[in-house]
């Protein structure tokens, strides 16, 4: 079972390569220029990084459908679900740019964490896009477990992709790091949120296993890039 999960992540990181390899040969030659203007360039990546994006969620479910995980499937539904009932929204902006300490060298938030209506993640540019294919895919399910499973990370078990800290360097490992945290949820190992808690993973690793509320988020603007 391990080994056609790995066959499965394989064959999405090829659609992701094809998507987003375009954009990062440019991104690292011009990255000062990228930043210092709005550009359609900027654009383009984002829209293509998106795209990769979307291949991880599809990946993740089908590994969820793999190891028989039907309640994944319920609460990650596909992007073809993305109605006025049901949001299903990924924006990449520049987190950095807030001011605020809490948010120095966060990838990612789930914002949607405990509400039930949507999936919200917001992703920041600059980290994001220093990522291997491997912490990219890792990072992406690991907040959607975090924003449609509610899940706490488990700070005890390195092996598992809701470790706060340890990130997948092979395929292999993003593999087993996926199908443990599966298999651990599945029986109902893995701790939940209360109603409006929420992570902001920033760079110290204290702040990585420190719950917020979502209030602290509520005076804060984030500047869209597109
Ligand atoms: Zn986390």
């Amino acid at each position: 079972m391990v080994q056609l999960c790995y066959l499965i992540l394989k064959i999405m990181i090829n659609k992701i390569y094809k998507s987003v390899k375009l954009s990062i040969i440019p991104y690292l030659l011009f990255s000062n220029l990228i930043f210092t203007q709005e550009s359609n360039f900027m654009e383009k990546i984002i829209e293509r990084e998106t795209i990769g994006i979307r291949h991880m969620v599809e990946g993740f479910r089908e590994l969820a459908t793999l190891t028989n995980n039907i309640d994944v499937l319920e609460k990650i539904p596909t992007y073809k679900s993305n109605t006025d009932n049901y949001k299903f929204d990924f924006t990449i902006i520049d987190i950095e740019e807030n001011d605020e300490n809490i948010f120095r060298g966060t990838i990612a938030i789930a914002l949607g964490s405990t509400l039930d209506d949507k999936i919200h993640i917001i992703i920041d540019i600059k980290n994001w896009l220093q990522l291997s294919v491997y912490e990219k895919f890792s990072t992406i399910i690991h907040e959607l477990c975090h924003d449609a499973l509610n899940l706490k990370h488990t700070d005890d078990d390195p092996r598992s992709l809701m470790h706060p800290t340890s990130q997948p360097k092979t395929l292999e490992e993003l593999t087993r790091m996926t199908v443990r945290m599966l298999e651990n949820y599945k029986f109902g190992l893995l701790k939940e949120f209360d109603k409006n808690e929420l992570y902001i993973h920033s760079n110290s690793i204290e702040s990585k296993t420190k719950i917020y509320n979502r209030s602290k988020l509520n005076n804060i603007s984030f500047r869209k890039i597109n």
